[in-house]
């Protein structure tokens, strides 16, 4: 994969990130702060389209655990990646970055629904297009939704911008000498089930060529130089 020759990219940000330094919720100066990065990766003159987790607010599974009915506590969190792109929307348009939200949802009052050719005009415009509500069907996650629009949206690639700067071959929290892979293959993800996305959302990637771009975007300036190719990332293709 070039990097230098990507012309259109999807970032999906895992809920968790826009929690900033706290424990729940959505911290304004942490989306202003991805916002400002958004921004300078886009003024280099890519087309970047967004997709937003909602775990900093609702997860369905653990709803589910806590006596919710899975259906329903899946449509809660699809609820919560709607804020997470409103918040995030808010933030890049107060730096001048145009947007449109497209919901999966359909909810006319609050964003537009999510219509493929209508999102890709917005893109030819410059805008930065932020998909949420996953999917809209309960039982998916965000990074399927992330590696469904990467490839709808004929995306170079799928940056996954989360807590950790990539995949290990073991948990680095608890494995002190647990060592980071530069480059992954698709299927060598899929046989050794490393925690990169989940095997859906790597399979649609596997099959319509998408490489995977694990990086850490709590790292400020972290987007900017992994799209450099600089910074610290895992590569799955
Ligand atoms: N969700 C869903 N269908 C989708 C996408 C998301 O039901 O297509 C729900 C699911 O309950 C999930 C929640 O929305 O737990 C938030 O998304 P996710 O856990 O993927 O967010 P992240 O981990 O990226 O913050």
């Amino acid at each position: 994969m070039t990097l230098s020759r990507m012309k259109r990219i999807l970032l999906k940000l895992s809920g968790e990130v826009l929690m900033g330094p706290g424990q729940y919720g959505i911290d304004p100066e942490t989306c202003d702060r991805v916002a400002q990065e958004v921004k300078q990766a886009k003024d280099s003159g890519l087309e970047i389209c967004m997709v937003v987790g909602g775990g900093n607010i609702f997860r369905g599974l653990a709803g589910a655990a806590q006596g919710f009915d899975r259906a329903s506590a899946d449509y809660m969190g699809m609820l919560a990646t709607v804020m997470n792109a409103l918040a995030m929307q808010n933030a890049l348009e107060k730096i001048g970055v145009q947007t449109r939200v497209q919901s999966a949802i359909p909810m006319a009052s609050v964003c537009e629904p999510y219509i493929r050719r209508r999102a890709e005009r917005h893109m030819e415009k410059g805008r930065v297009v932020l998909f949420a509500a996953g999917t809209g069907l309960p039982f998916f996650t965000t990074d399927t939704t992330a590696a469904l629009r990467a490839a709808e949206m004929n995306c170079d690639a799928l940056f996954k911008g989360t807590s950790v700067d990539g995949v290990y071959d073991a948990d680095p929290k608890k494995v002190p000498t647990a060592e980071r892979y530069e480059t992954l293959s698709f299927d060598r993800v899929l046989a050794d089930n490393l925690r990169v996305m989940d095997a859906s959302a790597v399979a649609l990637c596997r099959d319509n060529n998408i490489p995977i771009v694990v990086f850490n975007i709590r790292e400020v300036g972290n987007l900017v130089a992994v799209l450099n190719g600089e910074g610290v990332s895992t590569i799955v293709q």
